[in-house]
């Protein structure tokens, strides 16, 4: 059986750049297509990115159990299915779940064999520096962002690593050291 390892990592740390490098260099692992029901970005595909459901659809699949785990994430529903995963890891796939720290720690709850590593940002002064220098959010927005990264950094203090995001190259690194140590 192969491993199941979860990254998470508060948005703005870099944690989808980190993955997509790791994933060029090792074709052999897939990331898993979660569902959700938020709405479509540019250049997003269904079935690649996500699974695009209503709220009625993904309420569905809540009441029939189809959910290895499921979080409310910015008012959306963001869920993996178990068939997803059970059908991946029975192909001895590797695969990836990039889902919030929420979402993990119930992963590891009900598959203790996973592996949960968690991107941290380098200070949480620099990101919310950021955050600020964009100019592209309200004061609120920005205050609702930073209580959603401490809380994620408070649920990573359960995870099995953390690994700070100052450079993409180095967290790669740190990732591949802590997958190929397995
Ligand atoms: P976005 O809307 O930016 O694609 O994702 C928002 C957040 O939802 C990210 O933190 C992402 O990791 C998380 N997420 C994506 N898919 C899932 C999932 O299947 N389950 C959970 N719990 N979180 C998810």
């Amino acid at each position: 059986m192969q491993k199941l390892f979860v990254i998470s990592g508060s948005s703005g740390v870099g944690k989808g750049t980190v993955i997509k490098e790791f994933l060029k260099k090792h074709p052999n692992f897939k990331l898993s297509v979660s569902c959700t029901t938020r709405p479509k970005r540019d250049g997003e595909v269904h079935g690649v990115n996500y699974f695009f459901l209503s709220r009625e659809e993904f309420e569905k699949c809540i009441e029939n159990d189809e959910f290895l785990e499921w979080a409310e994430f910015s008012g959306n529903h963001y869920g993996t299915k178990k068939e997803f995963v059970e059908n991946c890891l029975k192909n001895g796939e590797n695969l990836i779940l990039e889902i919030d720290t929420k979402g993990a720690l119930n992963v590891k709850r009900l598959m203790p064999d996973s592996v949960l590593i968690f991107i941290a940002p380098p200070s949480i002064e620099e990101l919310e520096a950021r955050l600020r220098g964009r100019h592209t959010e309200t004061e609120e927005a920005i205050q609702r962002r930073m209580a959603s990264i401490k809380l994620e950094i408070e649920n990573s203090k359960h995870f099995d690593y953390k690994v700070v995001n100052d450079k993409v190259e180095n967290a790669v690194k740190q990732i591949e050291n802590i997958i190929f140590a397995k």
